[in-house]
């Protein structure tokens, strides 16, 4: 939305948290809109419903922080309307199922994804998005975007825990799922709803004197 005035924001917060939406998560080093295209319900050429995969992945993951901003993108065949061939995790639907891709780039760099996998149902397919993310959770650098964390540790490290072996991408999803019963907060409906004016994190340093200053 382009021309609301900065006084009026935590207004249109409200209004937006009143409707149930969330609108302070997709910025920082975070997951971004899912952005998909119309899949079945509005396209003759979808295979899948990419809007509700789309849908999904955001409601399960928005809040999570990670190494640098995550872009994701769900595509209902491969014609690719959404683009998923260019973000850091993207989902092209097949009449098989779901062509799971990751570290794309559209930016300074601009880079292709690589295929990691093909699964077969939408179960599979947030499970491996999920798991894939904590890894590079777990193992990126600050300010590591995707691709560069693949250059780094490499395709088959990245393919050994998430698409050979079941027991650890299970591993990693869970862990995931352990993280988010502390991350799903928006921060701008605190400060919409009238709560105490902060930031989502308080840096280190400032945590250490107000410590010391107690
Ligand atoms: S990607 Fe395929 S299903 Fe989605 S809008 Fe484009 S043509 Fe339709």
């Amino acid at each position: 939305m382009l021309g609301v005035k900065k006084e009026d924001l935590p207004a249109v917060w409200a209004d937006l948290n009143a409707a149930g939406m969330v609108s302070g998560a997709a910025y920082g080093k975070a997951l971004r809109t899912v952005k998909t295209c119309v899949g079945t319900d509005w396209c003759r050429f979808g295979t899948q419903d990419s809007t509700g995969l789309g849908i999904r992945i955001e409601r399960f993951m928005w809040g999570s922080w990670t190494p640098a901003k995550v872009k994701m993108a769900v595509s209902g065949c491969p014609r690719n309307c959404a683009e998923a061939t260019c973000k850091d995790v993207g989902v092209i639907c097949t009449d098989a199922g779901y062509e799971i891709h990751f570290a794309g780039a559209a930016g300074l760099d601009i880079k292709p994804t690589e295929v990691l996998t093909h699964v077969k149902t939408e179960e599979e397919a947030l499970e491996t998005i999920v798991a894939l993310t904590q890894l590079y959770r777990e193992q990126g650098h600050y300010l590591e975007r995707m691709y560069k964390w693949l250059k780094r540790v490499g395709m088959e490290s990245i393919r050994a825990a998430i698409v050979d072996d079941p027991g650890k991408r299970r591993h990693y999803f869970d862990r995931f799922v352990f993280s988010q019963q502390f991350s799903q907060r928006d921060p701008w409906a605190d400060r919409a709803s009238g709560g105490v004016a902060r930031h989502e994190f308080e840096p280190m340093a400032a945590i250490g004197f107000q410590q010391a200053a107690e």
